[in-house]
């Protein structure tokens, strides 16, 4: 196929990728931008295929089948609480494909050469260390978020010494395998090497923790993708690698910032493990009110402007269709409902809109945290569904806590807050929330789901 018309092609490929980053930078155009760069690579994958007709395309089709029926599988299969640790196997899968394909063009070359391109065989040792500790790191990941391994931060004496001696070797022979790239084992001992790193990286992280390093592995397995790109020189590739490893440290940046935290201490801080914290008997101890479905339906059919602030629990209790027709009933009555989105409210970046863009929701009723705080005074009712941390007035209050300066939707401020989950159990942080025992704050203790269609229903019968 003649260069111009694959790299034209490629070039079609990376416009796609970009317009599909930019769709999904909106609830509203995510399904659209998800198309986009799906087609974006479908070209790139048969433009590939036809420019590099080198092996039989038995085999090429073999392996498609099978990936594509794993994957399907998997995606169909998992449920939206467990999505981080997907994204987390791909992201390994990302990784240790980089890692193979590299060391196995590595090969490749040295057959026909005992002295590839230096641009080759430096890319070549980026992505065998980099793809390495992004497959181990992230199967630690996969393994800490699904309980198969311990979530509390593995600690030991002269941890970082031990990382640093590790990056170190694998650094040194990949400065050999640059330096005499028919020594392919060496390469695959680096590859080794990188992997034990990959792992003790990650295993000293706390599971809480889990979900920004699953965002900046993503990163990883991009650069590793784009050096990859090098070794095969394949500019859609580099492209495409590029896009992932930009976008995964904007996330991680994002994430960061919504836990007013620094990557740093994410990566050494040791948050996530049991911390000593007020006891929860201190701030709960005879301040608590329950409430009942009914009393929260007569609240509501008395208020005029409603602020929903959802959080895991609605995604455990799959509370959204509930949610939607809560919403659709109060409408109908001319009462005004809007919904809180904290940026990490649940367990991954935009859970909550995903959630209630499946219910149908209209996207104009979802506001962002910094738009809907100042007008919070100015809610009758806040109910705060399944949130906790993000809701939790210590990260403005106190210094010491482990969410201090966090930035949480300020629902102390409405006039009524009715808060439902279904104990007095902490949240992701694992610490108490004074917001349960305010005094405009009534407890409605049930799941998520149910309470929401009880609500619906009292409001029906009144
Ligand atoms: P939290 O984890 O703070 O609290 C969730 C609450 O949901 C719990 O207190 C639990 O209480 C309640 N709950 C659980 N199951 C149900 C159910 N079936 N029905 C009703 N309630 C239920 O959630 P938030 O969304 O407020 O905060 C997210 C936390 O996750 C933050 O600390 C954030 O930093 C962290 N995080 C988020 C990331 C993201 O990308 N979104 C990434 C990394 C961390 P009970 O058991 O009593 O019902």
């Amino acid at each position: 196929m003649p260069p111009a018309v694959v790299n034209f092609t490629y070039l079609v490929a990376a416009v796609l990728f970009i317009l599909g980053l930019k769709g999904l930078g909106h609830p509203r155009t995510a399904v659209r931008g998800n198309l986009l760069g799906a087609i974006g690579m479908l070209l790139a994958v048969v433009v590939t295929l036809l420019d590099r007709n080198i092996v039989g395309y038995e085999v090429i089709i073999a392996g498609f089948v099978i990936g594509a029926a794993v994957g399907a599988v998997m995606a169909m299969r998992v449920q939206m609480t467990a999505m981080p640790q997907l994204v987390a196997v791909f992201n390994g899968f990302g990784g240790i494909a980089s890692t193979l394909v590299a060391g196995a063009a590595l090969m490749e070359a040295t057959l026909v050469t005992s002295a590839p391109a230096l641009q080759m065989t430096v890319a070549t040792v980026f992505s065998g260390i980099v793809g390495a500790v992004t497959f181990w790191g992230s199967l630690v990941a996969f393994g800490k978020l699904q309980g198969f391994v311990s979530g509390q931060p593995v600690r030991y004496k002269g941890e970082q010494i031990v990382k640093v001696l590790l990056l170190a070797t694998a650094l040194v022979l990949g400065v050999l395998v640059v330096m005499r790239p028919t020594g392919i084992d060496l390469y695959w001992i680096m590859a080794g090497v990188s992997s034990l790193l990959g792992i003790l990286l990650v295993i000293s992280i706390g599971g809480a923790d889990m979900p920004v390093v699953i965002a900046l592995l993503n990163s990883y397995s991009g650069l590793a993708a784009a050096s990859t790109g090098f070794v095969l020189s394949n500019n859609v590739l580099i492209i495409a690698g590029s896009l992932v490893g930009a976008s995964g440290v904007i996330l991680t940046n994002i994430m960061c910032k919504a836990m007013n935290r620094s990557l740093a201490n994410v990566l050494f801080g040791g948050f996530g493990e049991i911390q000593e914290v007020e006891k929860a008997d201190d701030v709960y101890a005879g301040k608590v009110k329950a409430t009942s479905p009914d009393e929260v339906g007569m609240l509501m059919d008395g208020a005029q402007r409603v602020v929903i602030v959802p959080g895991y629990g609605m995604a455990v209790s799959q509370a959204q269709h509930a949610v939607r027709d809560l919403t659709n009933l109060l409408d109908s009555k001319g009462i005004e409902v809007e919904f809180a989105i904290h940026p990490v409210a649940g367990r991954m970046p935009g859970h909550m809109n995903v959630l209630l863009a499946e219910a149908d929701i209209p996207y104009d009723q979802l506001k962002e945290m910094d738009e809907i705080n100042p007008t919070m005074p100015q809610a009758d009712l806040a109910i705060v569904l399944g949130a906790n941390d993000v809701v939790n007035p210590l990260a403005n209050t106190d210094p010491s806590s482990p969410i201090a300066g966090m930035p949480i939707i300020n629902v102390d401020q409405a006039k009524t807050v009715v808060v439902v989950k279904r104990s007095l159990s902490p949240g992701f942080a694992g610490i108490p929330n004074p917001l349960f025992a305010a005094d405009n704050t009534l407890m409605l203790f049930g799941d998520g789901k149910k309470m929401a269609q009880e609500i619906v229903r009292a409001i029906k019968e009144s």
